[in-house]
């Protein structure tokens, strides 16, 4: 099946064809973190569906070039500096520091790319393309000093988020980076300085000030990845209206066509509202792993839910990554144990054809259908289970099955790592693993009872042993 998206663009489901030549390699830039405070949970959703959708293009033999900026200069991170009495680069490098450590504990692959805007390089380009634009008629310097962009002068302005330029009234200038399509105006490119901008500035040909939040993108960007992208993603919040800013400074100066697909992720949600830092109902990674959840139970309850639907952050659905990963864990021991035994079945009756793997990756060809590709493993593993109950999976299947947990696990990423049990604790679940199937209970039982003097509880469930680490251990 042909890899397929969503393009907010067109709102229509597109066959995926790369601008290169070669038909490899994908450019893809992502909206990154305004480093103001640590990320919430929410923000993490949408960084791993960009993760997913770059581990299932690189799964399907694309080349990803990849970039996430850093927003370190804008009208939050401004606030922030301000109110904690801190030089600018002081106040955002320790979430600078957390949001990378954060990347690690999420199992999120890091982007060939992590520029800064406020790097002097950038900054040069931002104000190379608000030149551009002024000389094209685009953008004009305002009385206040500060430079708009002029939207009436650019009739696509509007087409990603789908309103129709006449039909709007439009409130004049915006200077603010964020607002909502009430106040659609004129956006600011370039902040004259204000005394609450402090020491924050830079020079330019309109006098000193700072970028606005939207050219950061379009410069960074188009300065790494050349004029045309295939991919840019960012959560919905983003479509309007910085996203649509993105378009009108970047094709206001290279007359091309700035992005083929645009992706969107609907919102992580807490009692049906926006996990927001401004509604005040936000989780950070370190408030859910405080809770004693790990890292990879926080992906995978993150990714579970197709990332164009709304996904409602509860505790009941941390405990279900839980149950759902401890299910995955010892079905892989499980094959693991039997793929390493001699071949002992004459005449394997399992009919489980490897074959069958492939419909995990046919659903993520179909816009990232997480939900249904999920659906398949799951199949999977109640087959294979089965099977192994009855004693008719063979150890090369077993085998086989491992290999294709191996294609699944690159784009899900949720091994348990081997760290996650001591080698001591590990070998001896495997060893009772082994004694289970020879049905030698005595063995089983005293390995039980060795686990559990060294502080390891484990039970017994039909998806095979589950253990935990006792309280107080
Ligand atoms: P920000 O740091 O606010 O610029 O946001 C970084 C990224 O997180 C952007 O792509 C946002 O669209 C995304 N985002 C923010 N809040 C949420 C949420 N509740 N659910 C999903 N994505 C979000
Ligand atoms: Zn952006």
């Amino acid at each position: 099946m042909a890899l397929r998206f969503f393009n907010t663009y067109t709102r229509q489901v597109e066959e995926f064809a790369p601008l290169d030549a070669a038909g490899r390699t994908v450019k893809m830039y992502t909206c990154g973190p305004t480093v103001y405070d640590h990320a919430h949970i929410g923000n993490f959703r949408a960084y791993l569906f960009e993760d997913l959708l770059q581990r299932h293009l690189e799964l399907r033999n694309y080349t990803v070039q990849r970039v996430m900026n850093l927003t370190d200069v804008d009208d939050k991170t401004i606030r922030g500096c301000q109110t904690a009495g801190m030089p600018l680069a002081d106040f955002t490098a320790p979430f600078k520091r957390a949001f990378f450590a954060d990347l690690e504990t999420l199992r999120i692959k890091r982007a060939d790319y992590f520029p800064e805007a406020t790097d002097q390089r950038h900054i040069d380009v931002m104000i190379d393309m608000i030149g551009t634009l002024i000389a094209r008629n685009l953008a004009y310097q305002a009385d206040d000093k500060s430079v708009y962009f002029r939207i009436k002068a650019f009739p696509d302005y509007g087409k990603l988020a789908h309103f129709n330029l006449d039909e709007l009234q439009s409130t004049g200038r915006n200077r603010n980076d964020e607002y909502e399509k009430e106040s659609v105006g004129d956006f600011a490119l370039w902040k004259a300085w204000d005394e609450v901008d402090g020491d924050v500035r830079w020079e330019s040909p309109w006098g000193s000030g700072r970028p606005g939040w939207h050219i950061e993108c379009s410069a960074m960007a188009t300065e790494i990845l050349g004029p045309r992208l295939d991919i840019h993603c960012g959560g919905i919040d983003n479509i309007f209206p910085h996203h649509e800013a993105e378009i009108a400074q970047t094709e206001g100066v290279t007359g091309k066509q700035f992005v083929r697909y645009w992706l969107h992720c609907a919102h992580l949600l807490v009692d049906s509202q926006k996990m927001s830092k401004s509604l005040g109902n936000f989780h950070t990674l370190r408030d859910v792993l405080a809770k004693g959840y790990s890292g990879r139970e926080t992906r995978y309850a993150l990714l579970r839910v197709h990332y164009r639907a709304q996904l409602n952050f509860t505790w009941e659905g941390m405990e279900e990554a839980r149950v759902a990963l401890a299910r995955i864990d010892s079905w892989l021991e499980r094959l693991r144990v039997r793929a390493a035994e001699e071949e002992n079945i004459e005449h394997p009756t399992s009919n489980i054809q490897p074959r069958r793997g492939e419909a995990f990756f046919d659903a993520l060809d179909d816009d990232l259908n997480i939900s249904a590709a999920l659906g398949a493993l799951f199949d999977i593993i109640r087959e294979t289970n089965r099977a192994l109950d009855e004693g008719t999976l063979s150890s090369t299947a077993a085998g086989a099955w491992l290999d294709w947990w191996k294609r699944v696990d690159s784009v899900l990423a949720l091994t348990a790592a081997a760290a996650e049990l001591p080698a001591e604790i590990a070998e001896l679940t495997a060893a009772r693993v082994r004694a289970r199937l020879a049905q030698d209970w005595r063995k089983s039982d005293d390995m039980r009872d060795q686990l559990a003097a060294l502080g390891w509880e484990v039970r017994d469930t039909k998806d095979g042993q589950k253990i935990t680490r006792r309280s107080g251990a």
